[in-house]
């Protein structure tokens, strides 16, 4: 369920060619297995639309087909079984096209996505406002959401995409003010891990603070198991989403006798798969490192030579060899998850 006070929704897209099967269905499994809530795979030519019931066959997670110009793709996504579709008014360029979609959306009981671009705002709209901005994109939306609707369509989220991320944040309240539509916050100046994070992370965090948001989808260039790790990351320091492990660990100094960045990536890895809420500290002295791990529903600081375990404020083992300390955690963190 998508808006209407449910939790926001975690989305993500492929980035295989989905007509290759085998890769395809691997990264929606990959990206099932960390979490993801909707996965979209992009529906270039109508002749990529007969993937979509094998996948939908493979996978359970609804499956949106990222259809975007061509109202023929769309129309034979539905056909095929999609369960959503992502459309860009603007680019398929005519109400009765647009309709059409909506038509058959109703029909077949699926939602679909108006994704509004600043870059391919009709031409009405375009002379009107000169220079588009956040309430040229929020107008166009209403307008597309209305023909939807004229249609008997009511299943309708909204994406838009002003001119850099401040515009689209803008843009987003102005439409989160003027109605009451689900919106799928994806802002645009995704880029590479760490710039791409911190990037949409500004951006998403000021909405959803704001309570404006219903589902999002974090935009890297990488895997996009990737972008469901950063958006649960956020979702949980917002207080969100109550989903995985939070691992909580220190940022090391000279205190520190192991190697706390190599062991705080594998457990990353190891627990990714979790989706118990548990706050995990890994803490790289036992000088500092217990006050936190204390804090954590399990927690484990670091000496030089050995390592000493915590739950939920008390000391529950000492002495733990550091060759056994990451099995000791692992163990905990699966008893504390079943
Ligand atoms: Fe340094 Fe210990 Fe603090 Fe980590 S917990 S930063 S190792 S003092």
């Amino acid at each position: 369920m998508i808006g209407g006070g449910n939790p926001v929704v975690v989305q993500s897209m492929v980035k295989t060619d989905p007509q290759d099967l085998q890769q395809t269905l691997g990264q929606l499994r990959d990206l099932k297995r960390v979490g993801c809530e909707v996965a979209a795979v992009a529906l270039a030519h109508e002749d990529i639309c007969r993937s979509i019931p094998f996948l939908k066959k493979e996978v359970e997670m609804p499956i949106v087909g990222d259809v975007l110009f061509n109202h023929a793709i769309a129309l034979k996504a539905m056909e095929l079984g999609i369960d959503g579709v992502l459309i860009n008014p603007g680019v398929i360029g005519n109400a009765r096209k647009v309709k059409e979609v909506a038509t058959a959306a109703r029909e077949s009981r699926i939602p679909v996505c108006i994704a509004i671009d600043i870059g391919s705002l009709e031409k009405r709209i375009q002379k009107k406002y000169q220079t588009p901005n956040a309430a040229a994109v929020v107008e166009s939306a209403l307008y597309h959401a209305r023909l939807l609707e004229d249609a008997g369509h009511a299943a309708i989220g909204i994406s838009l995409k002003a001119s850099g991320t401040l515009e689209t944040v803008e843009a987003y309240r102005r439409i989160s003010d003027a109605s009451d539509y689900p919106l799928c916050l994806h802002l645009p100046e995704g880029g590479p891990l760490f710039s791409g994070v911190i990037r949409s992370s500004a951006g998403l965090a000021i909405l959803l603070n704001e309570g404006v948001g219903d589902t999002i989808r974090v935009s890297l260039t990488g895997n996009p198991v990737q972008e469901v790790a950063a958006a649960f990351h956020l979702l949980r320091g917002l207080g969100l989403r109550k989903r995985g492990v939070n691992i909580v660990s220190c940022p090391t100094c000279c205190k520190c006798r192991v190697d706390l960045r190599g062991i705080v990536a594998e457990f990353e890895k190891e627990t990714s798969h979790i989706d118990t809420y548990l706050n995990v500290a890994i803490m790289g002295c036992e000088a500092n490192g217990p006050g936190e791990a204390r804090e954590a529903d399990i927690g484990i600081a670091f000496g030089a030579q050995r390592a000493t375990l915590f739950g939920k404020g008390s000391v529950r083992k000492t002495g733990i060899r550091l060759e056994l300390a990451k099995g000791v955690l692992l163990e905990e963190i699966a008893n504390l998850s079943r």
